[in-house]
């Protein structure tokens, strides 16, 4: 089994179902009395989000973007702790266990669909790949929701009314993401990255190439992990290290001149 996502970008009407889902399984946390709580800024760290694209013919496209799960990953070669990893389905998946946030997988990544939350907010995390603070997450297909043996349902694609997202089996025949993939109508965005995705997009009709995919982010891999560092480290020290400085040299001052006064 091979698990293997089709978003059909003329099925798609755009509207956000499958991201608001997505928060509500993935990054929402539930609070005691059963309500759901959400970070402060959702849409930053939803793992599927819209973003435009240009075509090669020059004109704006809007998809939805997530991982999508590498048979070749570079986040996975990139990771230094085996905290990136390949599940025995082929689903990119994250050990938060083993994860020291460094952020060389966000770079790694050339889709930049990693990201990571940067700030605390309540309630108790709904399952073992939730976003957590500080580790870079991305889509898991749901991994969650494997039970058994079978392919699973993601939460995105349930609850999609248009059936513009599909999940299926890549290695089974009479699988219909297999015979769409195998027939060409489906197409993964830039194959020329080498990474060989499970996620493939059925372009809109009259056709367009996909895709310059996806424009950076804001760095949040390594120079934002050593910046952070750095501050952490280095500045915040220093910056009390100068300020008790100068209390006690202010302090010696106000003495000296008191003795001088008195000496008078
Ligand atoms: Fe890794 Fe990025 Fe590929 Fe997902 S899309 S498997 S994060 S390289
Ligand atoms: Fe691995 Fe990414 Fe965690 Fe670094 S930040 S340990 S590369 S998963
Ligand atoms: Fe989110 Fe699951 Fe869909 Fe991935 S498969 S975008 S984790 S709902």
């Amino acid at each position: 089994m091979k698990p293997a996502m089709i978003i059909d970008l003329d099925k798609c009407v755009g509207c956000y179902a499958c991201v608001v889902e997505c928060m509500v399984e993935n990054i929402g946390r539930r609070l005691e009395d059963g309500t759901l709580s959400l970070p402060e800024r959702p849409t930053d760290y939803s793992r599927t989000r819209p973003a435009t694209v240009t075509s090669y013919a020059g004109d704006e496209k809007r998809v939805f973007i997530q991982c999508l799960h590498c048979d070749n990953p570079p986040c996975v070669y990139a990771c230094p702790t085996g905290a990136s990893y390949v599940s025995p389905e082929g689903v990119v998946l994250l050990d938060s266990s083993k994860c020291i946030r460094c952020g060389l997988c966000i770079d790694a990544c050339p889709y930049s669909v990693r990201t990571r939350l940067m700030e605390e907010f309540a309630g108790t995390i709904q399952h073992e790949h939730a976003l957590k603070i500080g580790i870079p997450d991305k889509c898991t297909f749901c991994y969650h929701r494997k039970n058994g043996e079978g392919l699973w349902t993601p939460a995105c694609v349930e609850v999609c009314s248009f059936d513009a997202r599909l999940f299926g089996d890549l290695e089974d025949p009479k699988d219909e993401v297999h015979r769409i993939v195998m027939s060409g109508l489906a197409v993964p965005p830039r194959d020329d990255f080498g990474t060989k995705p499970k996620l493939f997009y059925i372009p809109r009709k009259g056709g367009y190439e996909l895709v310059r995919y996806p424009v950076r982010r804001e760095n949040q891999g390594i120079t934002f992990t050593l910046w952070s560092n750095l501050k952490e480290m280095v500045v915040k020290p220093l910056t009390v290290m100068a300020m008790l400085g100068a209390v006690v040299l202010g302090t010696i001052h106000i003495i000296r001149e008191r003795g001088k006064v008195k000496k008078e």
